[in-house]
């Protein structure tokens, strides 16, 4: 193949292959694998859109051959060549390459150290940031991107605005034993934030109905499979809104991410083996239970749990285990909530909240409720929770200056990303996790 005619072919995207058939085209990407019989080789080549599988003949193309023979994995390499339908490859296409440039030769002394085999899983995040190249990491990171785009694009649409939360904060919100101190200047203390809540209280009654969308932080001394130290959350919060409103709009927001995944992530659902008929199901409304009637089913199934107990994710799993949608459970014991919440008034120790359980063991994915919106009250919450007065005088302000029956909730992205994907821990669902234990990569 001449040098022009190389030139002259149109790069594509791996994923786009059925679009170009009979075509010579560009790919540029990776060497995921290559398998050599005689005369023939079959590489495999990954642009981070797709794997698609080439051919290339030493009798027809003796350059594009010498080129690829013995070729390392994971080396980087630009490959022109004409795309045939092909049914028993990957993606259904392949390519019969002309012309090979490598553009870097992984060297044989050092060999890209994650193989097509198992490894275990220490191995992998250690090895994070190659590991996210394999088509299952990519997968799950293109589906994470599309839940994002969905569920601001759904935000959007119902007319809340994105006004972002600090990530520096003077004080806590979710309780002071998972807040990360943070030496911020002249050895004043700060904190990372544990919610944008708080914050999202105070633009909500500037601007009406507003989300957050953002990094949080908590200090989780627990080692489970759905916590993570850092992790994102979406949080709308809306002036004169309750409970039910907030419950209705995340009945929308849930089924608004998970179908889009399902309509535009058809590919990506299937290479993780994802059965997608369950996902389609995700529409409003969502069953619901009290708290009352959640404890009673904990009982029945023999569970420990006595009514006052928080649940944790063995109570959670058991408790999604009768839906096939996601369930709402509201109206906990006032008293093992946060300071702000808000009480019933028609049953005084039962907080006006609520939590969504994924099903299939997915766990809690989204906590919320009405919010204390009386200025004495939320003094003495916060006395009795030893919060620090000082740091909350902002936050008190919102209750001396035109105070509003006002309600959010906080949606968990990574908790959510998961179990649309099915994966059993949400560790592999943002692209460098930050766990107990772990900071590196
Ligand atoms: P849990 O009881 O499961 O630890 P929580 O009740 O402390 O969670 P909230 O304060 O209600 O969590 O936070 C709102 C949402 O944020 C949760 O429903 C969950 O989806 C997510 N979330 C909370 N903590 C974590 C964490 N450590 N890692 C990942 N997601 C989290
Ligand atoms: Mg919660």
């Amino acid at each position: 193949m001449t040098q022009q005619a190389q030139a002259a072919a149109p790069t594509i995207a791996v994923e786009r292959a059925g679009d170009h058939v009979g075509r010579v085209v560009t790919i540029r990407g990776w060497l995921y694998n290559l398998r050599e019989s005689g005369k023939l080789l079959f590489p495999i080549f990954r642009d981070g859109t797709g794997l698609i599988q080439g051919v290339v003949s030493e009798k027809e193309f003796p350059e594009a051959f010498a080129a690829l023979k013995g070729l390392t994995q994971e080396s980087s390499v630009i490959a022109t060549g004409q795309i045939q339908p092909e049914p028993r490859a990957p993606g259904g296409y392949e390519i019969q390459v002309q012309a090979a440039e490598i553009v870097q030769r992984v060297p044989e002394s050092n060999p890209y150290p994650i193989q097509l085999k198992e490894h275990g899983v220490d191995f992998l995040l250690d090895h994070r940031h190659l590991w996210i190249r394999t088509p299952r990491q990519a997968s799950i990171l293109r589906i994470r991107a599309e839940a994002i785009r969905a569920a601001r694009n759904f935000m959007d649409e119902q007319g809340y605005t994105l006004t972002d939360a600090p990530i520096f904060t003077p004080a806590a919100c979710e309780g002071t034993t998972t807040l990360f101190e943070v030496n911020y200047i002249d050895d004043q203390k700060a904190y990372l934030t544990q919610s944008g809540q708080l914050y999202a209280e105070a633009t909500a009654a500037a601007l009406g109905k507003v989300y957050t969308f953002g990094p949080t932080f908590r200090a989780e001394k627990s080692k489970t499979r759905r916590h993570l130290t850092e992790f994102w959350m979406l949080e709308p919060e809306a002036a004169y809104c309750q409970l039910e409103d907030m419950i209705r709009l995340a009945e929308g927001l849930v089924s608004a991410m998970v179908q889009a995944v399902v309509q535009n992530r058809a590919r990506e659902l299937e290479a993780l083996g994802r059965d997608r008929s369950k996902l389609a199901k995700i529409l409003p409304p969502f069953p619901r239970l009290s708290y009352d009637e959640a404890v009673k089913i904990l009982e029945k199934a023999g569970n420990p749990t006595k009514w006052g107990d928080d649940f944790g994710g063995d109570e959670e799993t058991l408790l999604s285990k009768g839906f096939e949608k996601p369930v709402v459970v509201h109206r906990y014991p006032a008293v093992m909530k946060a300071f702000y919440m808000a009480t019933d008034p028609e049953h005084p120790d039962l907080a006006l909240n609520f939590d969504v359980i994924a099903p299939e063991g997915g766990g809690e994915i989204i906590g919320g409720g009405e919010r204390q919106s009386n200025y004495q009250t939320l003094v003495r919450r916060i006395r009795e929770h030893h919060l620090p007065e000082e740091a909350f005088q902002w936050y008190l302000d919102l209750r001396r200056y035109g105070s509003v029956p006002h309600a959010g909730f906080g949606l968990g992205l990574e908790r959510t990303v998961a179990w649309i994907c099915g994966t059993e821990h949400i560790r592999e669902v943002i692209p460098f996790p930050r766990m107990l234990y772990r900071v590196y990569p």
